[in-house]
This record gives C-alpha cells, structure tokens and sequence, in this order.
C-alpha cells in the first residue's frame, strides 16, 4: 500500500491538510517465466516494486517544487497477514518488500516453452504450470494472483481444454489472449477464438486481451455484440469480463470509449505514459458515466517498467478529475471486483461447514488465530492457495478514510478467505475470517466445491446464498476464548 498526504486543505471533500490515507495498489497486468531477453520471476516483480517506488519519490520531489500535487507519496505499507506470513521463514524474509503493489496478476509471456510439447497438445501448457506453482504457494500465494493463457489456434477444443485444466486443476483465474503473439488478430470475431471466449465466460473468468491499435478494440467489442445476440452464449454472458489491455494505446479515441460504455468491458492502463495519461482520464471522465469503474492500473512488467510512475503520480495531481476514492477504484477496486470469487481448485470436495465464534474486544484472538493457522502452514500438511480479503459489493468503494480515523480503503484487512490445500493434493478448504459489529470474531471452516460453498469475497450478506447462510448458521459455535477456537480450527484440520 502507498501512503499519501494530503498537502492542503480540501473542504468540499472533507480532507484536512496533513490527513494521511492508504491505497491499496493491485497489479492487473504482469508477465512471469521467460521469453528472449525477458525472463521475471515473484522476486523480479518484488524487486521492481521497489524500484518503483524510488521512481514515485524522486518524481515527487520535483512535481512538489511545481505544486502540482495534491497528495504527497509519504511512504510504503506493507499489509499485515501476508508479511506475517512471509516473516515466518527465513528463507521467505528476503521477499518480504516492493509492498507498494498488494496483490499481482500474472500470466506467461509468449513463453520459450509455450509451444506445444507435441503434435496436438496445447500451447503454454508448461508457462500455465509455471505460473501455478508460483501463484499458489506461500508465501507468493498471499501476493500473486494467476491467469491462464492459451493459443486459441491450437486447433480443435485443445485450448479450451488447456483453459479448463488450468482452471480447475491449477486454479488460475483469469486468461491473458494476445491476438498480436498468437497471430489471430484478423480472426479474433470467428469460432476458435470466440469458443475460448465463451468457455471463459461460463467458467466466470476475466480475460485480458492484449490491444495495440483500435482495430484490434473495435473487433473485440463486435465479438462481445455478437455473443450478447447470441442465445447459446446466455451462461457465457453472466460471467463474461473483457479488459483491454493498453487501452488500445490509443487514449483518446472514440471507438476506445464506445467499447468502455460496454457493461462488460474494461479498460487497463499499462504502456500509457506521459501526455497519454491525462488524455485517458480526462476523455474518460467526459464520456463515461462511472468512468473510474471502467479502468484498471496495470504495468506490463517486464516489457515495461517505469510508464506506470506516470499513471499513479496523476492520480495524485492537481490535474486528476476525481477523487482518492476514484484513485483507488482504478488502482485496486475494479481488478478485485473482477476476480470476485475465491480461490480453488478442483480437489475440493463438498461438506458441511463449521463455525465458531468468539468475543475478541482487544483483536488479540485473531492474530492468535492467524499465528496458529502460519504455524500450520510452516509444521502441518496444507499449503496456501491464496489470501484474498473481502471488499465492498461491486459499484460501492467508498471513499478512503483518513489513517487518523480508520484508514479504510475498501479492502477489509480484517475479513478474508485463506484457501488451504493439502500438501499431497487431496484435500482443500476455505477458512473465512470475519469480524463483526459487537466485537465478534468469527471463522468457518468450509469445503470449496458442492451445493455449499462461498462464491463472493463481496462482503454483504446478501451476497451470500442462502443455502450457505442457513447451513453455516445450524452448525456454528460460540467459545468463550480465542484458545478454544485455536483448538476447534486446528482439530478439523488436523
Ligand atoms: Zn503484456
């Protein structure tokens, strides 16, 4: 997380010169495994945040002598579960940093080994593997996000069965197209293409497609047009997202923002630098109506570095046409009411839930909680598929708080789902810890796959199903110490 300041008074927003705010930063666009002269690896990325960061200071110090920001970079925050986690070994403290950027999205290069192993088998098989087994793990589990990519050209069903095993094996969660690198830039509208496309919407998976030119934009959206004509495509259209990646490169074009109007299509920010960027957010504010909805901070490491200074430097401008509470829309909202669903995989298996519940007035019981479930990680049998945390249901950010008052910023540090995997690959579960009004703390141990199962990170219980609801509901617990609930949590996992 970036720490901000503000460096006046803003009345009409309720900020006080000298307020201190939090922005969590999601990454929605960054490459991992190696291909030519580009090779990134989880400590590559870590590395570059860092870097950046330096970048973000140095660039502060000469945008102030100009007065043209409205909130100063103060410092980095690193999250506490996940640098918890990461301080638990020793051979994991050394990654322990780059904490400007929260959470990664990461998917293959047009890797050395994306070609097929053999004749009829699917491209990026292996780059799909690489990247699962570096999402998935700890300690980058609690940091990575991971998509899938295929080559829609493979032939046959074979890249939408590469799309599904990666799913539903590996559990990536999301799929990166390159119409450019996997030459179907003439034929993104027809069959091969579009079936990856539907299968990804069935299965609710966001996809970012890489976009260079308007052309590219304009067959997307008639793709998307053409799929919602579509009576076959109903399921598809439930959960189809589609991110343009570079918005095209082209900002301030027209047939861009016809495509943004879209309700399912997005727009992601890597490569725009320097007079591109307030062309993007001006243009945008002027013709989308929930303009800081549609747009996604990315960097496109690591065939990009530094461009990504510009978009956050912006965002902290004078010039910038919203608010902080736009800001973090952009830079971690939208990716994570994207991704919408937790981890899993499809070694799950159905069950019934378990609740316990107990006072913790000091939140000394959660982190008693969160100490038990690392040393599990580090002694026991399970692994840790992913640390995603609850947030706001979809067109509700708030605005961030000052850090003097809550320090809020819409992604509940608090209230999260750990998914844990069993070592040998035959069990998984979520372990969903919540806070309450009233000082309640609350954690259910429950299967990932069947009729009862948590498919939101939306924290409103509305949200919820009601099978899932009532079955928590007839099998929860109240404790009377954080000692009991250890035990309770530790004995179904055992
Ligand atoms: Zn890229």
């Amino acid at each position: 997380m970036i720490v901000v300041r503000a460096v006046e008074d803003q009345p009409n927003r309720g900020i006080k010169k000298g307020d201190e705010f939090r922005l969590y930063i999601v990454d929605a666009h960054h490459h991992m495994g190696s291909e030519k002269g580009h090779r990134n690896t989880p400590a590559g990325a870590y590395d570059f945040y860092a870097s950046l960061w330096l970048e973000i200071l140095k660039q502060s110090k000469v945008l102030k002598e100009d007065d043209s920001l409205l909130f100063e970079p103060v410092s980095v925050q690193a999250p506490d579960l996940a640098t918890r986690v990461f301080n638990s070994r020793d051979s994991w403290k050394r990654l322990n940093h780059g904490w400007l950027v929260d959470r990664t999205v990461v998917f293959p290069y047009t890797d050395d080994y994306s070609s097929p192993e053999e004749p009829g088998a699917p491209s990026f098989k292996v780059s799909n593997d690489k990247i699962a087994s570096w999402t998935s793990r700890a300690p980058h589990s609690t940091r990575l996000i991971g998509f899938s990519r295929v080559n829609p050209l493979d032939g046959g069903l074979t890249a939408v069965e590469e799309l599904e095993r990666s799913v539903k094996e590996l559990g990536l969660r999301g799929l990166k197209l390159h119409p450019l690198a996997q030459l179907f830039i003439d034929s993104i509208e027809e069959d091969a293409s579009r079936n990856v496309v539907k299968r990804a919407g069935e299965l609710g998976l966001p996809i970012i497609f890489d976009t260079r030119n308007m052309k590219t934009v304009v067959r997307i959206k008639r793709l998307v047009d053409s799929m919602r004509n579509d009576p076959q495509c109903g399921d598809a259209l439930k959960g189809l997202r589609v991110i343009i990646a570079h918005c095209g490169m082209s900002p301030g074009d027209s047939r861009l923002f016809e495509a943004l109007k879209d309700p399912l299509i997005f727009g992601e920010t890597s490569t725009l630098h320097d007079r591109d960027v307030p062309v993007l957010f001006e243009t945008a504010n002027e013709r989308l109506r929930n303009w800081s909805e549609k747009l996604l901070f990315g960097t496109d490491f690591s065939f990009l570095s530094v461009q990504a200074l510009d978009i956050i430097m912006y965002m902290l401008s004078r010039d910038f046409p919203g608010t902080l509470g736009d800001a973090q829309r952009i830079l971690a909202g939208n990716t994570l009411s994207l991704l919408k669903t937790p981890f899993r995989t499809s070694i799950g298996s159905s069950g019934t839930p378990s609740e316990f519940i107990c006072r913790d007035e000091s939140r000394k019981s959660q982190g008693k909680l969160e100490d038990t479930l690392i040393e599990l990680l580090n002694k026991g049998n399970w692994d840790l598929g992913s640390l995603d945390f609850m947030i706001p249901p979809e067109g509700t950010w708030p605005e961030p708080r000052p850090i003097s008052s809550d320090g809020t910023n819409g992604v509940q540090q608090d209230s999260y789902v750990l998914t844990l995997t069993s070592k040998n690959k035959t069990k998984e579960c979520h372990v969903w810890i919540r806070r309450h009004p009233g000082d309640l703390l609350s954690c259910v141990v429950l299967s990932t796959q069947g009729m009862i199962q948590l498919d939101t990170l939306e924290n409103a219980s509305q949200k919820l199903g009601r099978v899932l609801l009532r079955s928590i509901a007839d099998n929860s617990i109240t404790l009377k110490t954080s000692k009991e609930m250890q035990s309770h949590v530790l004995r179904l996992l055992s």
